[in-house]
Formats: structure tokens, sequence, C-alpha cells
């Protein structure tokens, strides 16, 4: 039985983590639940899960029930990381959006707990220092993002010196055969319009501005110990193959599977096992044909701004995720154009410079920096 904290439960990742838990009681066992402020879902899922821990990140405007006298309540940042020192806690799934995620991942790792994580911006952040501390602390960071999760099973029983190329596929999003005139008046409801997944908010606007596949292509540099000029992200608009390795030999190897979260989800929590569960399974007699098309990075600048990020390293890639952070809340508030987005990333990147082989300090303050920036940018 694998005691699991679930740290954002309430939201698109952390619901369906439940749904996997909730199919395998035999498997897994919910011991901590966290939400940053959906107090009704929260409260809903500890009189279901019944954990023994519970965590409350940011405000809300009711008051959490405990679901029993002995579950022990904790409340913001600060105390998610003194629950995580729970014993009782073995994989800790990382559901949150953000960079809110990385020092409670740093904790995590410190702490030697089994990682499955979903968060993207902490290893955009501090890729390189997390990579450090994972190997130190011999912690097994395991990736719930449909593409990592399909480059990870691809390179499972694989030397990692054979590998050549990684193709990180993406379907290109809503905007995907829009003209640049098109581009310049998309609302926020257009950009909600994912055409493959449903997922969270901040999520889906930057699957349109394909920042997602440029966080993911750091992302993937953390995980597996690659260069920017090894990624080719290939944009593949039925997302059925969710990304391929290219080993020295030629041989191509791919993952396909359905556009169904809980699939990575459980093969993160169940690893190395594969567990039969319910999921759609594929038809290749329906699906036909699969496409392929490279990518535009001049109607999509965000894709251009992230693998020049990650070519220079550093802070760079903590400055940017801020800026994206920023001026993708400022889109949603209706204060930013859709356009704009690359605009003011652009505009923050070029301010900065990169400090390198930076500690976990150093990246803090780039990201404090860079969200001053680019809120005075976005004002003006
Ligand atoms: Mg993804």
């Amino acid at each position: 039985m694998k005691r699991i904290a679930v740290i954002g439960s309430t939201g698109s990742i952390g619901r369906n983590t439940l749904d996997v838990i909730r199919q395998f009681p035999d498997k897994f066992r919910v011991a901590a639940l966290c939400a940053h402020s959906n107090v009704e879902l929260l409260s809903a899922q500890a009189r279901e899960f019944k954990p023994e821990l519970v965590c409350l990140t940011g405000q809300a405007k009711t008051n959490f029930h405990k679901p029993g006298k002995k579950a022990k309540f904790f409340r913001g940042f600060l105390g998610l990381e003194e629950m995580l020192e729970d014993r009782r806690i073995d994989m800790v799934v990382m559901a949150i959006g953000g960079s809110s995620a990385l020092l409670p991942l740093w904790k995590a790792i410190e702490l030697k707990k089994e990682i499955a994580t979903a968060n993207k911006e902490a290893l955009v952040m501090a890729g390189g220092l997390i990579s450090r501390l994972a190997a130190e602390k011999q912690v097994k960071i395991i990736p719930i993002d449909s593409e990592q999760s399909a480059i990870w099973q691809c390179l499972e029983k694989e030397d990692p010196a054979k590998l050549e190329k990684i193709y990180l596929t993406a379907s290109g999003g809503p905007f995907r055969l829009y003209s640049k005139a098109q581009l310049e008046n998309i609302t926020l409801k257009d950009a909600l319009m994912h055409p493959r997944w449903k997922m969270g908010k901040k999520i889906t606007v930057d699957s349109a501005t394909l920042m997602n596949k440029g966080l993911e292509v750091l992302e993937a540099m953390c995980l597996f110990k690659v260069s920017a000029g090894d990624i080719k992200v290939v944009i593949h608009p039925e997302s059925i193959i969710h990304s391929m390795v290219e080993f020295v030999d030629g041989v191509v190897m791919a993952q396909l599977s359905q556009t169904d979260m809980r699939i990575p989800i459980r093969y993160a929590m169940s690893y190395p096992q594969r567990l039969k569960g319910k999921a759609r399974k594929l038809n290749f007699f329906q699906i036909k044909s699969l496409n392929f098309a490279k990518p535009d990075f001049e109607k999509f600048p965000c894709l251009a701004l992230a693998f020049s990020a990650a070519r220079d390293g550093g802070t760079m890639p903590a400055v940017m995720n801020a800026a994206n952070e920023v001026s993708v809340a400022a889109f949603m508030e209706g204060k930013l154009g859709f356009i704009s987005i690359a605009e003011i990333i652009g505009k923050v990147m070029r301010r900065h410079r990169s400090l390198k082989d930076p500690t976990l300090n150093d990246v803090l303050d780039a990201d404090s920096w860079a969200r001053i920036e680019a809120l005075s940018l976005i004002g003006e």
C-alpha cells in the first residue's frame, strides 16, 4: 500500500489523481490532501478519503471542517512543508501549477519522498539544482506530464548514452491554423478552447501560445539530462503520440495512448508496474492517419523564447517563467492582449543578465525581479 500526498487535490491533475486512487483502493491510500482555496471540494475529498493530514495553502472564504478528530490540519505554504515531513507519506504527487511548487518540491526531495510531478514550472526554474539534489538524495522524479511520461517510458530500458534525439510532440493548440493577423484579436474565451486536453486555465493559455511546449523543453532537459539541441518539437494535431525518442541506430520509439491524464498519472504512481485500469483504448482503424508539421516560431514566439532561455541556462529560464506567469495572469484579467504575452516575456528576458550556476536563492531572486519587471512593463 502506497501512501500518497496529493498536493493540489482540487485542480485538474489532483482530481484525476484521486480518481486513480479510487480505482485502486488496495494499492494506494490518500495520506494527505492539500488545496489552495477550494475549501468546499477539499472538505468533500477529505470526507471521502479520510486522510491523516490536510493542508490549505491560500485564503478561503469559508472554514474547513475536519473530516475526523484525528486529521491534522496545516495552513499556508510553510504549513505544507511541515506536513510533508510526516512519515506516513510515501509519495508526493505534485499537482499544483506555477512557481509556488518549487519550495515544496525541493522539501519533498530533501525528505527523500517518492515524487510524481505534473508541475513543470519548478523544473523549468531550477532544473539543474533539482536534478543535482535528486541525485544526491537518490530520489527518482517521475513525470506525470503526458509528453515526459512518454519519453520516460521510451527510455526506460535503454542506455541513456544511446539516445540521440527527443521528439517532443505538441497538438499546436487552438490557434495552429490562425494567421498572424487573426492572432491579434484573440480573446480569453478563444484561448481557453483547447482542442485535445481539458486542463486548468493557465496551462490552457500556455498551450495556446505554445509556451507550454517551451516549458516542456526545459522540463525534459531536467528530467532526461539532455540539452536544448537534443530536443525537436513536432506539431502533431491528433495528440495520439505523446512523444518519441530516437537512438543512435536510427530506431525511433514512440508512446501512444488516448488523451487521458489518468494514464500517465496511474503509471507514475505504480511505476515500474503497469496497472489495468479504466481507459479508452486506441482504435487505429478510426484514427486512420497521424500528421506531423514543423512549429511556426514566428507565429508563436513563446516557443522561440523558451529555446533561447534553454540555451542561456542559469537564471534565464526562471526569468522567462516568471514573466510568463505574470503576463498570462494579466491576459486572463483582460489587461494584456494575446500577442503581447510574448512581447513582455521577450523584453524582460532582454533586460536580464543571466547568472551562471545559480543557487536556489539566486533563482528565487531572479523570479521576483522578473515579476516586478513584467508588471511594470504591463503597467506602461
Ligand atoms: Mg504536456
